[in-house]
């Protein structure tokens, strides 16, 4: 089924209505994918919110108006805000980040250049880069199922990605130099539902010792991801699954299959 997010605005519980005025979204539900009137479609608002409906017509404003046939009742989203400060990797590697990032609930991912970034993109290939991960998030949610599109936020430096990143209720940097695992299993405790979380992974390069002082200067906690060094996109897809299943536990979401 074809699936559009749309904002909360856009949805009148009380009149049945739901409306797609995005252009790029109204051009393709109405000239690329022809939906006709009658055909159900499942609408998600920025409230995490889902909807089953039905095309009603195609309004001459370039509003697609559609009947709301019924407020789904599960939503798709973690029970909390997951930020991924994720330092840019080289080649298509964000892509996947991004990719696996918006499958396992993460809500924005902040791209990071920190010291040991290979990458430099200047205004406009960043321009045309943040476009491209925002498509790879938007896929990636509807083919997840998820309720909203996370946001791929402008590039940081590292000081303003631990600037952020101490707004978060929890805070952790994946650091390949930390030993032990006290650190991971303290903030495992802190995944809660409810509390924002923050996550900064390194580049290929990892970071400098200097990013690590500055990360704990803004409180957010070095944290081992074992005794392996992984690869960043897979360092990322790790802490995120851990996040995830530690998040859908605390809700109290029933992840055992009855045979
Ligand atoms: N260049 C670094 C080295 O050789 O030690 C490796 C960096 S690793 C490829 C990229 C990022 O993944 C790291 O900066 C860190 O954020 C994360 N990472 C990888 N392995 C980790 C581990 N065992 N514990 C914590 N974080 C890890």
């Amino acid at each position: 089924m074809h699936h559009f997010f749309v904002s909360s605005e856009n949805i009148d519980e009380t009149a049945g209505l739901a409306v797609i005025d995005d252009s790029v979204d109204y051009n393709h539900a109405v000239n690329v994918l022809r939906l006709k009137a009658g055909e159900q479609i499942l609408i998600s608002d920025s409230d995490g919110c889902d909807y089953l409906c039905a095309v009603r017509q195609a309004a001459p404003d370039k509003r697609l108006e559609l009947d709301i046939i019924e407020k789904a009742g599960e939503n798709h989203e973690l029970p909390a805000r997951v930020i991924l400060f994720q330092c840019v990797p080289k080649s298509d590697k964000m892509e996947l980040i991004i990719q696996k990032a918006v499958e396992l609930g993460v809500t924005d991912i902040v791209p990071v250049f920190s010291k040991y970034c290979v990458v430099k993109l200047d205004d406009k290939k960043a321009e045309s880069r943040i476009k491209r991960w925002q498509a790879i998030s938007e896929s990636a949610a509807k083919q997840s199922k998820r309720s909203v599109i996370p946001k791929i936020h402008k590039p940081v430096d590292f000081k303003q990605a631990a600037e952020m990143c101490e707004q978060c209720d929890v805070r952790i940097i994946p650091y390949e130099a930390e030993d032990g695992l006290t650190g991971i299993c303290e903030a495992i405790v802190n995944f809660l539902p409810g509390r924002s979380i923050g996550v900064i992974v390194g580049p290929e390069g990892g970071f400098a010792p200097m990013e690590v002082t500055m990360a704990k200067r803004h409180a957010i906690v070095p944290v081992s991801l074992g005794k392996r060094i992984l690869r960043a996109e897979t360092a990322a897809i790790a802490i995120l699954s851990l996040i995830m299943i530690r998040l859908e536990i605390a809700a109290g979401i029933d992840l055992s299959t009855e045979e």
